[in-house]
């Protein structure tokens, strides 16, 4: 995803922001903090499906009233839909399972949104790997 697109959404979610240095390493070199070493591994048109995620996630702390603890370890598209790494530090078991609900909700919704403009698309299955495309970006 653009950097641009990136920013925004940090700036409009604390919890998107990109710790910097992001590169924090295991022992053996493998890379555990994967969001903050590659941002979003998608492409621009799931903006406004990750935009709807953290605005849903935000409102159910908020619902909650509890200071928002998510920690995203990684964003991804895999199989054609959007995956949404992350952990959180307390065990509010409420609150956990609202927003494993909507991650769940907005992975699968994202089945349905263009990768790569946004427009209404479906999973196309048979290109070299299974994306989820509109019509025009399909025929491209
Ligand atoms: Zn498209």
């Amino acid at each position: 995803m653009k950097d641009e697109l990136e920013k925004k959404l940090a700036e409009a979610f604390p919890f998107m922001q990109i710790k910097e240095p992001p590169k924090e390493q295991e022992a053996d070199g493998r890379i555990c903090d994967l969001y903050g070493a590659f941002g979003c591994e998608c492409d621009d048109g799931w903006y406004e499906t990750l935009f709807g995620l953290c605005g849903e996630i935000t409102e159910a702390y908020k619902k909650h009233g509890q200071p928002v603890d998510i920690v995203v370890d990684q964003i991804k598209e895999k199989y054609g839909t959007l995956r949404f790494y992350y952990h959180l530090s307390q065990n509010n078991g409420d609150l956990r399972r609202e927003i494993s609900d909507i991650v769940i909700k907005w992975e699968k919704k994202s089945a349905e949104v263009c990768e790569r403009c946004g427009k209404a698309g479906v999973l196309r299955e048979d290109l070299q790997w299974i994306q989820a495309l509109c019509d025009e970006c399909y025929l491209k």
